[in-house]
C-alpha cells in the first residue's frame, strides 16, 4: 500500500496553521479532510454503507481541531451524538490522535459545561474498563489536544481508547491497521451500549467475567433460552461477592430526548398544570420535566410522541405519577 493517506495528513497539517490565518474558507487542502481523507479510509478499510465517514474543519468558522470520524450510522449519524471511531488533531498540527470517542455535545446539552466533563469521563472510563477488546498500542484516559476552545476540550475529556501519532510518524498499513483494530471495540462497545451512551445508570458495581457476558447477550437481545439456569448461576455469583457488587436487570423503554426537550421549549417550561415556573438549574438551564399524558409503558401503550406529551413541574410529574386518585383529582382542581 502506498503512503497515500499518511501523505494526505502531512499536507493538510502544512497547510492548516497557515490557511486559518485568513478567514474562513472552504481550499483544496481543507477538501483532504472534508473529502479525500473521508474516500481513502472507506476505500481502504472496504467499509459498507452502514458507515459514515466524514470529517470538518468547521463550518462558517475554523475550528480548532479539525477531525475525520467513522460513525455506524445505526448509532448516530453525527459526532455530536453517540459514538464513534476519530481521527483528531492537535491544535498545533504537530501530532493527531486516533480515538475512540463519546459524542461531547450531547452531554453538554444535558447536563450542562462542568457537569458534562464529569459525566462523560465517568462514561468513557466505565466503558474503557468493560471492554474486552482494547487494541494494543492504544491507551485508556484524556488526551492533549492543546484546545483553547469549549469543544476541542469536550474532545479531550470523550475518550474512551487512544493512541497518538506525530504527524509524520504512522504508514498507511500501520494507520489502517490501526483503525481496524479500533473498529472491533467500536463494535464491542455497540454490542453492550446500543444507541444511546448519554444515560448510563452508574453504579459502583464491579464486573466480573460472567456478569461482563451476560450483560453482552442482555444488550444483543439473544438471551440463551435457558434463562432461569443463567440468572440462578447470576445470583449464586451475586451472593458469593461482597454487598457492593449489585446485578441489576432493567427493561427499559427507549425515549426521544429530543422530543422531551421539544416539549418544554414549546410551553417554555411552564408547567402545564399548575402554570408554575421552571427553576433554574445548576447549569443556568431552565429545569422542567417532560411527562406521557397516556404512559409508555404498561396497558395503555402511549406513544413517545409531542402529541402525547406535555411539560410539567416536578411536584406535578410527582404527583401525577405516585399520587392516590384523589391526590391527581385536587391537582386538577
Ligand atoms: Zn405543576
Amino acid at each position: 500500500m502506498a503512503n497515500e493517506v499518511s501523505k494526505l495528513i502531512q499536507e493538510f497539517s502544512k497547510q492548516f496553521l497557515i490557511e486559518t490565518k485568513n478567514p474562513y474558507n472552504s481550499t483544496p487542502n481543507t477538501k483532504i479532510i472534508t473529502d479525500t481523507l473521508p474516500r481513502f479510509i472507506r476505500d481502504g478499510l472496504k467499509l459498507d454503507k452502514k458507515y459514515k465517514v466524514y470529517g470538518s474543519v468547521g463550518s462558517g468558522n475554523w475550528s480548532e481541531i479539525p477531525w475525520v470520524a467513522i460513525l455506524d450510522t445505526s448509532i448516530s449519524k453525527s459526532t455530536t451524538e453517540g459514538y464513534y471511531v476519530v481521527i483528531l488533531f492537535d491544535k498545533n498540527m504537530q501530532e493527531f490522535y486516533l480515538c475512540l470517542s463519546v459524542g461531547w455535545t450531547q452531554f453538554e446539552q444535558e447536563f450542562g459545561t462542568r457537569e458534562a466533563k464529569i459525566k462523560i469521563r465517568t462514561t468513557c472510563e466505565y466503558y474503557g474498563n468493560l471492554l474486552d477488546t482494547k487494541p494494543s498500542g492504544f491507551n485508556k484516559g484524556l488526551i492533549n489536544l492543546h484546545a483553547q476552545n469549549k469543544l476541542g476540550k469536550g474532545y479531550e475529556v470523550g475518550v474512551i481508547f487512544f493512541k497518538k501519532y506525530l504527524i509524520s510518524e504512522p504508514t498507511d498499513e500501520l494507520l489502517m491497521d490501526d483503525i481496524r483494530q479500533l473498529l472491533i471495540s467500536y463494535y464491542e462497545l455497540k454490542m453492550i451500549v446500543g444507541d444511546s451512551i448519554l444515560n448510563l445508570d452508574l453504579d459502583t458495581s464491579t464486573y466480573d467475567k460472567d456478569i461482563k457476558d451476560f450483560r453482552k447477550r442482555v444488550a444483543v437481545g439473544s438471551l440463551s433460552p435457558n434463562i432461569e439456569k443463567e440468572i440462578l448461576k447470576l445470583v449464586k455469583i451475586a451472593n458469593q461477592e461482597p454487598p457492593e457488587v449489585m446485578l441489576r436487570l432493567k427493561k427499559e423503554i427507549v425515549r426521544n430526548r429530543k422530543f422531551a426537550n421539544y416539549v418544554k421549549e414549546r410551553a417554555h417550561y411552564i408547567c402545564e398544570i399548575c402554570m408554575r415556573g421552571p427553576f433554574v438549574q445548576k447549569n443556568g438551564g431552565p429545569y422542567a420535566e417532560a411527562d406521557h399524558v397516556s404512559p409508555l409503558g404498561g396497558k395503555s401503550r402511549g406513544l413517545d410522541s409531542p402529541d402525547n406529551m406535555r411539560c410539567l413541574c416536578a411536584q406535578c410529574h410527582a404527583i401525577i405519577t405516585h399520587g392516590s386518585d384523589i391526590e391527581i383529582k385536587n391537582l386538577f382542581e
